[in-house]
């Protein structure tokens, strides 16, 4: 007997019902236990007769009278007769025809569901009957239901975990002792067993509340094995010099705002030590991060260190190139700045890598490339990477192998990391937060179009398009798809380049065209030569294109609320107005939480509440698909109150030195969260 038996030693379950459950991810005994609920249906109440009332309910009856029929349009309906020493109910199944012959007269019967008027009478319909018993499943308890699939009910599922219930003895405790004691946690087994057949509401909120306890343990737990373990580590220093401080911020063309200058201070003193940072600017997009990270490469490159900055598309890496040569200027340090991507020809790489390599360049930008190529890094004092949720872990770290030795980290994202994520997921990061732009912008407008004001909204921005403004269309496909009945970037681009905007010129950008090509129409835009550039989401981060002041959102219920957020920042620059609109595929009434992007335009309310609606995968970038080991299953991000607990008892935990390889499934788990965020 063990936990990791198949699913086929259980009685009642063969290769095809097996086969079944692993389309659930459910292969072994194990994984089948940890299979939770996803909701209850009370029916623990049991009551006579003649005391129910319509809603949830059960009797304990005998039943009689059980017969099956033929209806109209080929329905069968069964019905029956209840009774109890109080009194007699109609049961009524439709489409059920075995129930008839599986009722035995003298038998006593849980009979659970809920009420409805059937042929005036008021009956129960479709109830769950269970022969009375000490460990009913299915009736006369708080019944769980689970994510179904195809030939795999609830019923089925609970039949599977009843007997599975003895292997819970095999399984471990994965806390100690004194954490179970101090937080008032349920032990493990018991949790188990309650998740699947709770006995009351307050023991499952128990088992529910253990269970959540020790999934954000376990990911607060490896943030800071991670943080400690970057402690040990030893970075070069980067010596702050008020003198170079100075000048950089003089030589600028603005005034750094005080929040900039507070984020400057902070990693400025990071990098100082021999500690390596580990620190993430976040700022919406505008807020002007770019100037901070270059002041912290303009003081390591002048201690003769080097600083790479990867960026996730080319775009945004020239982009990066010409800002920073633009800043680097006055300093005469704009010659040392190089830039490292794909489409560049093969000459022009090898003299980049050559003049990395000597050391003639002490800025490097670029993109995958930096990985990619075989460039040494030697010198290399800092790294910032753009856009860090966009990174796995697995690139950042090649980077710093790269370097031989751990640099200075410093991530920059223009996604809000709400306060639950920074402790949990991003435990081990320090954050910087640039909240205001130097500017007042206007916000955007948003507002959302349904399928019938389509056509008018296009033709009523050919006024916009007059005054030689430009506009984007961004849409969730390249092409269309069988299976998806979304807008696709070419269905919109040969929509409009025919018909309303035929007098205009429209361009297409999306990842499958060649580099060549996406670099022309990028340029083109930039150029003006395009009028409405039909994009996927490529564009979304960094672009700066000051004139264009249209952001068109189509099929806008597939994008999440912080990407949309993002999107919406490529337009309105430079104190104009901007204007965003989210089209719907239908005349449906919009989501609740399509209409916060009308009504807000604060990226951190926006982010909270992409956290709750579609959890934390899409806000760290990573898969939901349970293979990430950062998936959870019964906590809740936004409870704070769980968060701010299991955070401190990993810190006890730490401060116990207590060894975690005492403990093999808190071990297992902890190491499989690791390795999807650890820097090492
Ligand atoms: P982010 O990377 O945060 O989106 P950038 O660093 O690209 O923002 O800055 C956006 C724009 O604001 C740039 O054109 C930059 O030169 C400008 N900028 C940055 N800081 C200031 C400031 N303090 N005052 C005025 N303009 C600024
Ligand atoms: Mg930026």
């Amino acid at each position: 007997m063990d936990l990791s038996d198949k699913l086929t030693v259980l009685s009642g379950i063969g290769e095809v019902v097996a086969r079944n459950f692993a389309t659930l991810g459910i292969n072994n005994i194990e994984e089948l236990l940890t299979y939770f609920p996803r909701k209850y249906n009370d029916f623990s109440h049991v009551v006579p007769i003649n005391k129910t009332k319509p809603g949830p309910v059960t009797i304990k009856a005998k039943i009689t009278n059980a017969r099956s029929r033929r209806a109209r349009h080929g329905l069968n309906i069964t019905e029956g007769i209840a009774s109890d020493e109080t009194g007699s109910i109609y049961l009524v199944w439709f489409n059920q025809p075995y129930r008839a012959s599986s009722v035995k007269e003298d038998a006593e019967y849980y009979i659970s569901g809920e009420f409805g008027l059937h042929h005036k009478r008021m009956s129960m319909i479709n109830p769950s009957v269970e022969m009375v018993s000490s460990f009913p499943i299915n009736t006369a308890r708080i019944v769980p239901v689970y994510k179904e699939t195809k030939g795999l009910s609830s019923l089925q599922i609970r039949r599977a975990i009843k007997p599975a219930l003895a292997y819970l003895r095999l399984i471990n405790e994965s806390l100690p002792k004194w954490m179970l004691d101090e937080y008032k946690l349920m032990p493990v087994i018991q949790s188990i067993e309650t998740m699947h057949f709770p006995i009351s509401n307050e023991e499952l909120y128990e088992a529910k509340h253990r269970i959540a306890f020790e999934e954000v343990f376990d990911l607060s737990l490896a943030a800071l094995m991670n943080k400690n373990e970057l402690l040990s580590e030893k970075a070069l220093s980067i010596k702050f010099s008020e003198k170079l401080a100075k000048q950089f911020v003089n030589n600028l063309p603005f005034k750094l705002t005080s929040e900039q200058k507070i984020v400057a201070w902070q990693i400025l003193q990071d990098i100082e030590k021999t500690v390596p940072m580990n620190r993430l600017l976040e700022g919406d997009v505008g807020t002007g991060k770019t100037v901070v990270a270059t002041m912290a490469a303009h003081m390591t490159m002048n201690e003769d260190l080097q600083v790479a900055l990867m960026a996730p598309t080319e775009l945004l890496a020239r982009q990066h190139a010409d800002t920073i040569h633009k800043i680097l200027k006055p300093f005469k340090l704009d010659h040392k700045v190089g830039l490292l991507i794909g489409s560049h020809k093969f000459a022009q790489k090898t003299q980049v890598i050559e003049k990395l390599n000597s050391g003639e360049i002490g800025f490097i930008i670029g993109t995958h490339s930096l990985i990619q190529e075989k460039v040494s890094l030697k010198k290399l004092g800092l790294i910032v990477i753009d856009e860090q949720h966009r990174f796995g872990v697995k690139q950042r770290q090649a980077l710093m192998l790269k370097a031989g030795h751990m640099p200075h980290l410093l991530s920059m994202t223009a996604t809000p990391i709400p306060r639950s994520l920074q402790l949990t997921l991003y435990g081990d990061l320090d954050i910087s937060v640039i909240r205001k732009k130097p500017y007042t912008d206007l916000a955007v407008k948003t507002k959302i179009i349904t399928l019938n004001k389509r056509t008018e909204l296009y033709e009523s921005l050919i006024n916009i398009l007059k005054i030689k403004k430009q506009i984007f269309i961004v849409c969730p496909l390249i092409s269309d798809s069988d299976n998806m009945p979304f807008r696709s970037t070419e269905k919109v681009f040969n929509e409009l380049s025919k018909g309303v905007y035929k007098d205009f010129n429209v361009g297409i950008l999306h990842s499958k065209l060649k580099t060549e090509d996406k670099e022309k129409v990028m340029k083109d835009f930039v150029a003006r030569k395009i009028d409405v550039l039909v994009a996927t989401t490529i564009i979304e981060v960094g672009v700066n294109i000051p004139n264009a002041s249209v952001m068109i959102i189509e099929s806008a219920e597939r994008f999440g609320l912080a990407q949309a957020h993002q999107l919406r920042g490529r337009v309105g620059r430079n104190h104009e107005q901007g204007y965003c609109y989210l089209l719907l595929d239908d005349n449906n009434q919009p989501s609740s939480r399509l209409r916060a992007l009308e009504t807000t335009s604060d990226g951190f309310k926006l982010a909270e509440l992409d956290l709750k609606i579609r959890g934390p995968g899409v806000i760290y970038g990573v898969t939901q698909h349970g293979h990430d080991g950062l998936d959870l299953k019964v906590a809740k991000l936004t409870d704070q109150d769980l968060i701010i607990e299991a955070r401190r008892a990993a810190t006890e935990f730490i401060d116990k030195k207590e060894n975690l390889l005492q403990y093999v499934q808190l071990n297992k788990r902890v190491e499989r969260i690791r390795s999807v965020t650890n820097l090492n």
